[in-house]
């Protein structure tokens, strides 16, 4: 008998999220001072926007990091996710292949994001916070971090890419549903708003402004930190709670996957998903393990970019850190996959890829967007553009199968859902997805202005 999916209990959840740094053999390169470009040796990363338990994290050597019962108690609304067997869809491809796939979207924003959501909210609470600030492009964010705020009673202030709120109020009403404030950046609260807005009133704003603007309000705001939904060590590392269920479920399956794919804007699905399995190839248990981490072709960082220091923002006021980039003055094609414009990456993720543990790939949105409805057809689902990605790369790997005629065993993670995001099935459907193409010279120009490291 078929079985279609892999459902555990709420004992089965981990009770400890991993570190992949505690089994990297060259873990990524410190960060760097954003004025000064020095050497950030030893924590905490100054200015300290972060709240502290979050900060030691980023730097953290344990390879095991015990998940607080209040975290668990809130994680446990969705969590454990399923993770399905995707029968059909092999059918419909005409694969050998097994695929599997990890199903974040059953999270009450629809997305993996919740994960650290919910643990960044319980630091921020524990360690006598006000509110959290943050900036959300699309939405994801914005709508993950209110949702778990509330939760913990902290205020949740988010600085919305104006463009997006004009073009997807559903996001934002959800955001206020669950207590967020929301205002489209940028806006006349911060200076960095009022400095934009004095030259172009009329600004459609951009995710490097909206940080700006959220770093600013949380630092000249008492009670008030900042909070991140990507890139950063400690977000990787809450997300981990999906490889961990992953490793148990595809145990119940009696299969080990030969192939681990994911989405990748800052890394942190991917990551969540990739990271527990890696462990088995870095301690040399599955040499043969691969890998891949699938961007857009309109923010090509991982397969176009230089693996150099950059900024974190276009500000230029986070840390900079060694990674895969585009560089933090690059602006990409308004592209429907949101979540996959930013510029850089997580420094971990380029460290794997750059020593040969991982690999990377990237797709045109037109490309993505045929394979999530192929998926839509076979399996029901219809993901996130970003999760469409992956969905992608999955199929590409099943039918390379299907010439090899290899059983290979693929692993997916389906980040979110993407019932915000139909416009860009509607698009598909008519065949008015916009056709980009990656401006060298732009690239070239954005790429001149990473730092000169001294
Ligand atoms: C935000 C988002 C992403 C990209 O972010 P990562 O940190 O790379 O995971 C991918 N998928 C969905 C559904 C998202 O909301």
């Amino acid at each position: 008998m078929k079985q279609y999916k892999y459902v555990l209990q709420e004992r089965d959840m981990p009770t400890h999220w991993y570190n992949i740094l505690a089994d990297m053999q060259n873990p990524p390169p410190f960060y760097r001072h954003p004025a000064t470009l020095a050497l950030m040796e030893d924590p905490p990363m100054p200015p300290p926007v972060f709240p502290m338990e979050l900060i030691q994290q980023e730097f953290s050597q344990e390879r095991w990091i015990e998940i607080p019962d209040e975290v668990a108690d809130v994680l446990k609304l969705w969590r454990p996710a399923p993770l399905f067997r995707a029968h059909r869809w092999e059918q419909a491809l005409d694969t050998p292949a097994r695929i599997y796939y990890k199903w974040e979207g059953v999270s009450p924003a629809g997305s993996h994001k919740p994960n650290t959501a919910v643990a960044q909210c319980y630091y921020a609470k524990r360690e006598g916070l006000e509110g959290l600030a943050t900036e959300t492009g699309a939405g994801q964010w914005g709508s993950a971090l209110s949702f778990a705020g509330n939760l913990f009673g902290l205020k949740v202030k988010v600085f919305m890419v104006a463009i997006s709120f004009q073009q997807k109020p559903y996001r934002r009403v959800m955001m206020e549903t669950w207590g967020g404030e929301v205002v489209p950046s940028p806006s006349t609260e911060t200076h960095a708003g009022r400095a934009i807005l004095e030259q172009d009133p009329e600004s459609s704003g951009s995710l490097g402004i909206a940080i700006s603007e959220a770093l600013e309000y949380a630092m000249t705001h008492d009670g008030y930190k900042y909070s991140l939904g990507s890139v950063v060590n400690f977000v990787l590392l809450h997300q981990t709670v999906i490889g961990l269920e992953s490793m148990k479920q595809m145990e119940m399956a009696g299969d080990y996957p030969d192939i681990l794919i994911g989405c990748a804007g800052g890394g942190s699905n991917s990551a969540g998903l990739i990271f527990p399995f890696m462990r088995d190839k870095l301690t040399g248990a599955k040499p043969d393990l691969r890998a891949i981490f699938v961007e857009s072709t309109a923010c090509p960082s991982m397969t176009r970019g230089k693996y150099a220091y950059d900024w974190g923002d276009t500000a230029k006021t986070g840390p900079v850190a060694m990674m895969h980039t585009v560089g933090h003055s690059f602006m990409p094609a308004p592209v429907h996959a949101g979540g996959l414009r930013y510029h850089g990456m997580a420094p971990s993720i380029c460290a794997l890829i750059d020593q040969g543990y991982a690999e990377a790939r990237a797709y045109h949105q037109v490309e993505i967007m045929d394979a999530a409805h192929s998926f839509a057809r076979a399996e029901g689902t219809i993901v996130a553009p970003e999760t469409a990605h992956a969905v992608r790369a999955t199929m590409e790997e099943a039918l390379a199968c299907k010439e090899s005629g290899e059983s290979k065993v693929i692993l997916f993670n389906a980040s979110g859902h993407g019932h915000f995001d139909l416009a860009a099935y509607d698009a598909h459907h008519r065949e008015e997805l916009v056709d980009y193409c990656l401006e060298e010279e732009r690239l070239q120009k954005a790429m001149a202005e990473l730092p000169r490291i001294p």
